[in-house]
C-alpha cells in the first residue's frame, strides 16, 4: 500500500467519468438508428406511432420516463427540449 499514487489515481478517476459522462451525453442526443420493436428494457411492444416519432427509440415510454427520470436526477438539468418530440 502506497500513499503515493492515491492522488493520481483520484484523478484518473475524475477524468475518466467527465469522458464516460460526455459519451453518454452524446449518444443520448443521437438518433440510434433502427427503432426497436419491442423495449430492450421489460419487452413489452413499442406503439408504431412511438417509433416513428422517436427515431432510434429502444424503450418503451415507461422504462424510457424512469430512466428520464433517473437521468433528471443524476445530471440535476431538465432536458425539456427532447421530451417535446416524443410521444407521451
Ligand atoms: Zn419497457
Amino acid at each position: 500500500m502506497a500513499g503515493g499514487f492515491a492522488k493520481d489515481g483520484a484523478v484518473q478517476d475524475q477524468i475518466d467519468a467527465t469522458v464516460e459522462d460526455a459519451v453518454k451525453h452524446a449518444r443520448d442526443q443521437l438518433p440510434r438508428g433502427e427503432s426497436l420493436k419491442n423495449c430492450e428494457e421489460c419487452d413489452a411492444p413499442i406503439p408504431e406511432a412511438r417509433r416513428e416519432a422517436v427515431p432510434g427509440v429502444r424503450m418503451c415510454i415507461t422504462c424510457q420516463s424512469e430512466l428520464d427520470k433517473e437521468a433528471k436526477i443524476a445530471a440535476g438539468y431538465n432536458r425539456r427540449g427532447s421530451k417535446d418530440s416524443q410521444l407521451r
